[in-house]
């Protein structure tokens, strides 16, 4: 009989052979199920709604109304929820499992928060709604931005932008306003190799030219090179900290005054907030705007494209050129000032609205559960946690730079040298353990990295058996096992798949099998 690690039963023996070669009727395993497209399993002559017969009418189209079917999978609602049930089962996801995505700090969510976003009251305002209506949604976020300015000692905070990306905008739009004021925009960004990509592209959307500004061996910006490029045509910088390695920028504050000493504005990238949030201030450190990830540092979810949110805090320099609408409180009533006065340097709007309300909820929730103290101590766990992997994984893996880390570590491929594995082949081996791989092939400063974030909600145990699943691994790739890797997934369900076409050439629209028949 088969034992897993805690010494149960897995398999039985009296299997004909080998289990994972046993071909069943349907294509199910146990309770992995198949699953075909929606259009597949439907049959438009079945409905899960019965709609009375609409009898004769006159429809007011101008005679540009359908008269074919449209196409529409036909379910009835039995199969329609058997079809998501069963998608969703092949879903890896935060309440599954450990998420060690580097760079996009995964972290459990709390329920509370979610509690909260659905109170009636706040849930089901709409923002066209009288504003006399919805002082306590204008409170809400009017104690948001407190608690962010307080969090990062700045003055002001835009809270409309959706995301980082978003806020990276919006800060270097709200940069270019304040120096086109002082009578020069000016021409290039500087941007450190191992910038998040979104860096750069905002520069360039912005109308900027992007300097690259290598890394040192210490894996920080290389203060020399950055020196030699900050001249009269730099904007401003857009540095990250912690980096993206993982690594505290130490000699940042000299780097701000180098920065305003050349007439430049500093942005900083805060998707990494939550490795130092109530422990350091960004506006101690000279930043003049950085955006706020709601849903990396503040627990709100995020992945598969819903809505993140990315509020922008901004220096004494840049705070009136921050973005409409914001909230103010007048003799005790909370008001949404929308449109700019006659001398005012704001930018317009961002967005239709006023933000993402339900993720303001649910990061207001989270910070007050946590307290200040609860906040600090998130930075320090996941400081910790990243380094407790760190030491725990670097006799056996090559962590690309000494020292120990910030919220994430940050190895590269060096200990696959000759095994044949490449980082790829190892983060999908993973899935056959599963879990989520890390992050990967970023930064790109280093060759073949792998970034892991454990974040701080992780227990001692779910780390110490992402550690033990990633020494076995390393074993197995440097015994030779080349084969567990090489075409892994195995036991995924649709196993390897190639990427680079998919992301080339992206089938998005299925085709009727006798259409498809037609057009070849
Ligand atoms: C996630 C991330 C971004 C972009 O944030 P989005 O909310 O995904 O738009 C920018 N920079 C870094 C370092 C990030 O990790």
């Amino acid at each position: 009989m088969s034992m897993n690690s805690q010494g149960r039963a897995s398999r039985a023996d009296n299997i004909p052979g080998n289990a994972d070669s046993i071909e069943t009727f349907t294509g199910h395993r146990g309770l992995e199920q198949q699953e075909k497209l929606i259009f597949e399993v439907g049959d438009p002559s079945r409905t899960g709604v019965d709609f009375a017969d609409p009898g004769k009418f006159d429809p007011a189209f101008g005679g540009l109304e359908r008269h074919a079917p449209i196409g529409l999978p036909g379910l009835s609602e039995p199969e329609a929820v058997r079809h998501y049930s069963r998608l969703s089962r092949k879903n890896y996801a935060i309440d599954m499992g450990m998420y060690p995505l580097g760079s996009c700090t995964m972290k459990h969510n709390p329920r509370l928060n979610e509690k909260m976003a659905r109170v009636p009251g706040l849930a089901d305002v709409h923002p066209l709604q009288p504003q006399s209506t919805v002082q306590g949604s204008l409170r809400l976020m009017q104690e948001l931005a407190h608690w962010l300015k307080t969090l990062t000692g700045m003055p002001a905070v835009a809270m409309s932008p959706k995301a980082g990306a978003h806020g990276e905008l919006c800060g270097l739009m709200a940069i270019r306003a304040a120096l086109e004021a002082r009578g020069n925009a000016r021409k290039t960004v500087l941007v450190p190799e191992s910038a998040h990509g979104t860096n750069p592209a905002t520069a360039a959307l912005c109308g900027y030219g992007v300097k690259a500004i290598p890394a040192d061996s210490r894996g920080r910006v290389d203060l020399a090179a950055f020196e030699a490029e900050l001249n009269e045509d730099a904007a401003a910088v857009m540095i990250t900290n912690p980096n993206t390695c993982g690594l505290f920028e130490n000699e940042i504050a000299k780097l701000a005054d180098a920065v305003h000493d050349a007439g430049a504005l500093f942005y900083c990238d805060g998707a990494n907030f939550n490795a130092i949030v109530g422990r350091v201030r960004p506006g101690d450190l000279g930043v003049d705007a950085m955006h706020i990830n709601l849903h990396k540092t503040f627990s709100t979810p995020h992945g598969g494209g819903g809505p993140g949110s990315g509020p922008v805090v901004f220096s004494e320099a840049l705070a009136p050129f921050a973005p409409l609408p914001y909230v103010v409180e007048e003799n005790g009533a909370f008001k949404i000032k929308e449109h700019p006065d006659a001398d005012d340097t704001a930018l317009g709007r961002l967005t239709a609205f006023h933000g993402q309300m339900g993720m303001f909820i649910r990061a207001l929730a989270y910070m007050m559960s946590h307290g200040s103290d609860g906040l600090r101590q998130v930075a320090e766990d996941a400081v910790l946690n990243a380094n407790y992997v760190m030491a725990s994984l670097k006799d056996v893996m090559t962590p690309s730079f000494d020292g120990p880390c910030m919220h994430e570590c940050l190895f590269d491929d060096r200990f696959l040298k000759g095994t044949g594995v490449e980082t790829l082949d190892f983060a999908k081996a993973m899935i056959d353990e599963g879990f989520h791989p890390m992050t990967m092939y970023f930064p790109l400063v280093v060759h073949g990295a792998m970034l892991i974030e454990p974040t701080e909600t992780e227990s001692k145990d779910s780390i110490d058996t992402f550690i033990g699943m990633m020494r076995s691994l390393t074993r197995a790739a440097k015994s030779g096992d080349t084969a567990r890797f090489s075409g892994a997934p195995y036991l995924a369900p649709l196993q390897r798949l190639d990427e680079t076409r998919a992301a080339r050439n992206p089938v998005l629209r299925w085709t009727p099998p006798e259409q498809r028949a037609a057009a070849e």
